[in-house]
């Protein structure tokens, strides 16, 4: 039978990868509502707490005001307004690149880079725990599509012999579903020997990593030279919405000429870029934000190792917690969720099987009170799981 949907939809539910939306009503804050729940949420990507800063929401209506709310076209057309071009300005500024662009989504920068920058005769190679834009990207550009072992530079290098045309390795800077670090001095070393350029897409450090929130450049102190394409989004630590790449006056050309998921689409609402130029100024200065999470994390690790969790190895604030099967993953999350505790189970095919976990995360709007909650809370259901009697 053609769309047999039902039977997909059932085998899916039967394997326990059957996916549910959660009803936020609340804004994203440590304390939420969900499906008219009260919940402590150890869950979104808001790592310094900026998604519902006052300062943030003041500059987002002000720039309604001023500047309405549609884009209104295409940034080639007539949608790229003062609010995006100052923005661009500001990032490109921040990350010390010559130029940025923005971008709607982090999904459509990733597609934009990869696909204006390779296609048939050259070749992409990708770390195999790469985001699924990444991924996405690489086969949808129709190069050479390849993946290396994880954070393995040896493994890359082997690739990167057997390499033709243009070579673009690609990377996260911080693995989204593991919260390790790419090893990009590694990585941008082999790619360099070989004359391949590195793209990195660093979502998950923009914020957290470097002393002034740059990210994994940052904290690695690397150029240009070393990471000729950057990726950033808006949406994760900043609290806005959007993303951009950097680079070089060319690689901004480029992708405003070349690539297709930047000029079909409708620039985002210029009042986002009013409110995102607010939340970059708070990422930079107020570096307390890092601090108070970098001693969250710390404190998280420490009560974690001392209940016999199965930590990663991971100095961000991506905390996963290793249970291995998804059908235990749901069970540790259901109970946790009994004693008011929002955590996400992420399964296959986010990733690898037999590989679930729980996606701890935490936020710089997280207080030390409520972290010694979550704490507790694990140490209570850790052993009910381990004893399958739950
Ligand atoms: C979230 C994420 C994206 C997608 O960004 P959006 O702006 O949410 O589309 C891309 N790459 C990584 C590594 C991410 O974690």
């Amino acid at each position: 039978m053609p769309f047999d949907l039902a039977s997909r939809l059932a085998e899916r539910r039967a394997a326990h990868l059957y996916r549910q939306r959660p009803l936020l009503d609340s804004p994203q804050a440590p304390d939420v509502t969900v499906d008219g729940q009260p919940l402590l949420a150890f869950c979104s990507n808001d790592y310094l707490g900026l998604a519902n800063h006052p300062e943030v929401i003041r500059a987002l209506r002000e720039g309604a005001e001023q500047w309405g709310v549609g884009g209104g076209a295409s940034h080639l057309v007539i949608g790229h307004s003062t609010p995006h071009h100052q923005l661009e300005e500001a990032l490109a500024e921040f990350t010390g690149r010559p130029r940025a662009l923005l971008f709607s989504t982090g999904y459509m920068a990733n597609l934009a880079a990869v696909t204006a920058l390779v296609g048939q005769g050259d070749t992409v190679l990708e770390d195999r725990l790469n985001h699924a834009s990444l991924l996405d990207a690489g086969l949808l550009s129709g190069a050479r599509f390849s993946r290396y072992l994880h954070n393995d530079a040896t493994s890359l290098a082997s690739r990167l012999e057997k390499a033709t045309g243009n070579t673009l390795v690609v990377t996260d800077g911080v693995f989204s579903m593991d919260g390790d670090l790419a090893d990009l001095p590694a990585l941008s070393a082999a790619a360099k020997r070989k004359g391949a350029w590195l793209m990195v897409d660093d979502a998950h450090g923009f914020g957290p990593l470097g002393a002034n929130g740059g990210g994994i450049v940052e904290h690695f102190g690397l150029g240009i030279d070393e990471v000729p394409v950057l990726v950033g989004t808006l949406g994760k630590a900043f609290g806005t919405a959007g993303a951009f790449v950097a680079g070089s006056e060319e690689l901004i050309e480029t992708l405003i000429q070349f690539a297709r998921p930047y000029i079909y689409t409708t620039s985002q609402p210029p009042a986002v870029a009013c409110a995102t130029l607010k939340s970059l100024e708070l990422l930079r200065t107020e570096s307390w934000r890092r601090e108070h999470l970098n001693q969250l994390i710390a404190r998280f690790r420490q009560g974690a190792s001392e209940i016999g969790l199965r930590l990663m190895d991971s100095p961000t604030p991506i905390q996963p917690i290793l249970v291995g099967d998804s059908a235990r993953a749901l069970q540790l999350t259901a109970l946790l969720k009994a004693r008011g505790l929002l955590v996400g189970a992420i399964r296959p095919p986010t990733v690898p099987a037999g590989s679930a976990r729980l996606r701890v995360t935490l936020s710089a709007a997280h207080s030390e009170a409520q972290l010694e909650r979550l704490l507790e809370a694990l140490a209570e259901c850790w052993p009910l799981l381990e004893n399958g009697d739950a």
